[in-house]
């Protein structure tokens, strides 16, 4: 249940009426769980000496995590199907070959295509180049967790995923310094698992930037409920609201772009920076009142009770299910919903104002 605050004049008259200003009571602290940061002093990329690491997918981590580690002195060679991402794996001068023979070759197979085609790949393509002690690798658990893949027992099997895109990746590496990471060990038959795991890690610059160790399951989860509830689902939902409701309200669309999407990164930037105090801090007192007097009263406690529900539907893996059948019947309700969204007044508003911050 929510607390409800009554504020008081300097007089002890009451201001307003009952304004919930803290609706987290119910946020119970004993249950936070923290993870020791690796660093680079935890890694050793000579731990990869000798061994060959194959790149399967050359798109947004592929060639930002497959560039990374060939400057780390890694022996990188790239899996691809002939097309774009071939012919950029060539221009980048990588040793490019077919999926199939790049599994054969390679020691470490690190996975990084679409994650609704890593079971169709892998059957067809990667398994029959694995043997033992070889090593399995992705990015992301969704396969290993869902059991698109279902690995031999006697190969490694390891996650080590970036926390952010492909170009933040490389940036941040060429910068001198590491995009934050995760690793995770999801079957060890060699014993190795984690020191491969970590000195990959390291080569991509992510131990400089910080390594958390988790399991494969917590970091498919909190990946899908984050894009699900707040980055993506969520955030995207509460944009496109504020600004139809200005719009059916009789404002005018350009502002309520403004309004409703261009400032959002203005604040997120702060609190990527600083944290949610320092944002407070740099907007005006009516601004800060406004967030805890609204805030909780367009997203209350029931907004919680169904983000709940999404983990379970994740965790119980039904979302993956509608997923993976949606994807093998060709994404129509995916391609339906983009279509629909690019006819939407918010895109059709939003490329006109963002044309004006155009730089040549
Ligand atoms: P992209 O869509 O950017 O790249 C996918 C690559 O796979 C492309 O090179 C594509 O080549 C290739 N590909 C697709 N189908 C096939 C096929 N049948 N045979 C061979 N190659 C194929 O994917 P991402 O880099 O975004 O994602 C890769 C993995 O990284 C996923 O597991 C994802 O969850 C994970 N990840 C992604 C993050 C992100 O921010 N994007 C962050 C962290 C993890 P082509 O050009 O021929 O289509
Ligand atoms: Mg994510």
């Amino acid at each position: 249940m929510p607390c409800f605050f009554l504020a008081n004049d300097k007089k002890g008259g009451i201001l307003g009426s009952c304004i919930p200003l803290c609706v987290q009571k119910d946020f119970n602290s004993k249950h936070i769980n923290t993870m020791e940061i690796l660093h680079d002093k935890d890694a050793d990329v000579s731990v990869l000496n000798g061994k060959t690491v194959a790149v399967i997918g050359y798109g947004a981590q592929g060639r930002a995590q497959a560039l990374c580690m060939r400057d780390s002195g890694v022996h990188v060679i790239i899996g691809i199907r002939p097309g774009k991402s071939w012919d950029a794996a060539v221009q980048d001068g990588f040793e490019v070959m077919s999926v199939a023979d790049a599994a054969k070759t390679a020691d470490i197979i690190h996975i990084l295509l679409p994650d609704e085609m890593h079971g169709s790949v892998y059957t067809e393509q990667i398994k029959p180049g694995l043997s033992a002690g070889k090593t399995l690798c992705c990015s992301h658990g969704f396969a290993y967790v869902f059991k698109t893949i279902e690995p031999p027992a006697d190969v490694d099997v390891i996650m080590v995923a970036p926390k952010g895109p492909g170009t933040e990746v490389r940036r941040v590496f060429e910068e001198g310094f590491g995009c934050p990471g995760l690793i995770a060990v999801f079957q060890n038959p060699t014993g190795n698992a984690k020191n491969v795991a970590l000195a990959m890690a390291k080569a991509e610059g992510l131990t400089r930037g910080g390594v958390l160790e988790c399991t494969m399951q917590q970091e498919t989860y909190e990946d899908l409920f984050g894009e699900q509830n707040v980055l993506c689902g969520g955030l995207v939902d509460l944009m496109k609201y504020g600004f139809e409701t200005l719009i059916e309200a009789g404002y005018p669309a350009e502002m309520a772009y403004f309004e409703c999407v261009h400032e959002a990164k203005l604040i997120v930037d702060i609190i990527y920076n600083k944290g949610i105090q320092a944002m407070n801090g740099v907007i005006s007192n009516t601004a800060e009142f406004g967030e805890y007097y609204n805030g909780p009263q367009i997203l209350g406690p029931e907004v919680k009770e169904k983000m709940k529900e999404s983990l379970k539907r994740i965790e119980s893996g039904e979302f993956a299910r509608v997923w993976l059948a949606e994807a093998a019947a060709g994404a129509p309700n995916l391609l339906a919903k983009r279509a629909a969204l690019a006819e939407h007044p918010v895109e059709v508003v939003g490329s006109k104002i963002r044309a004006l911050f155009e730089r040549n």
